[in-house]
């Protein structure tokens, strides 16, 4: 295993998307606050908020990536809950450990290498499970839906934060121009790879828009799914229940 953590077998396909991350994961908070205006702070911390996330509880931040996420379920969940920092790509989880250590949070989390299409954990394990921005690179996402619902406790919430579609004409045309002519530009400069921002901004384009995302949560077992528009649609908090 690579830095120690635990390691399942992926397929080809699914390492090639993965493989995106490794060119980017030391400078992916940076890029992160520079690209989103530091946005992305307020969407995570509004996700948290509607968590209700608890002390004791066990949770699952899949496709974690660095971490933001997991940090804050940590302290919501105290020393008698656990969270679960998981990731496909090793570099991004490497570096999701090595911040939060080095922050101080220790004791309750665990760093799992972990498909989201094929979780590696019993059935009814978590009381709540978080994939933020991290569904629309999953090969099969009603795979990865059936997955994460497996795993849930009953009455478990599954929150799915990812980027949507915009809600009017105008910031879709202003969203357009920033993210396929601004961005990779910016990616270019900055982490000297234009490429993975490109792929970024195509990622978000394909990805199932609000109604479709709700209709597959429901089409893999979820219960009371709705969704919450952020920054005009930019942005849904998908959240759905296991009954
Ligand atoms: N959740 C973090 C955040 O909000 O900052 C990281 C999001 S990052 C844009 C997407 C993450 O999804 C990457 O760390 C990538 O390695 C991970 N990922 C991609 N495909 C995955 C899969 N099939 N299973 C688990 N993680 C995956």
């Amino acid at each position: 295993t690579h830095f120690g953590f635990r390691q399942i077998p992926v397929d080809e396909k699914v390492r090639h998307v993965a493989d995106v991350f490794h060119s980017v994961a030391g400078k992916y908070d940076l890029m992160n606050d520079l690209m989103s205006g530091g946005v992305h702070r307020l969407w995570k911390r509004i996700t948290i908020e509607r968590s209700g996330a608890r002390p004791g509880q066990c949770i699952l931040d899949i496709a974690g990536g660095t971490g933001d996420l997991t940090r804050k379920f940590a302290r919501l969940v105290g020393p008698a809950g656990k969270v679960i920092l998981a990731d496909i790509n090793d570099s991004m989880l490497k570096v999701g450990r090595d911040k939060l250590i080095n922050g101080g949070t220790a004791g309750n989390v665990e760093y799992v290498q972990a498909n989201a299409e094929a979780l590696p954990f019993a059935d009814n394990t978590f009381d709540i499970i978080t994939i933020a921005f991290g569904l629309r690179n999953v090969t099969d996402k009603d795979a990865a839906l059936r997955s994460m619902q497996r795993v849930l406790k009953p009455g478990g919430k599954l929150m799915v934060l990812e980027f949507s579609k915009t809600q009017n004409l105008a910031l879709t045309k202003l969203y357009d121009f920033y993210s396929f002519n601004i961005l990779p530009q910016m990616g270019k400069l900055i982490a000297n790879d234009a490429e993975s921002y490109r792929y970024l901004a195509e990622s978000i384009r394909m990805h199932p828009d609000q109604e479709t995302l709700k209709e597959m949560m429901e089409a893999a077992g979820l219960v009371n799914c709705r969704f919450e528009n952020m920054t005009g649609g930019v942005v849904a908090l998908h959240t759905g229940i296991k009954p």
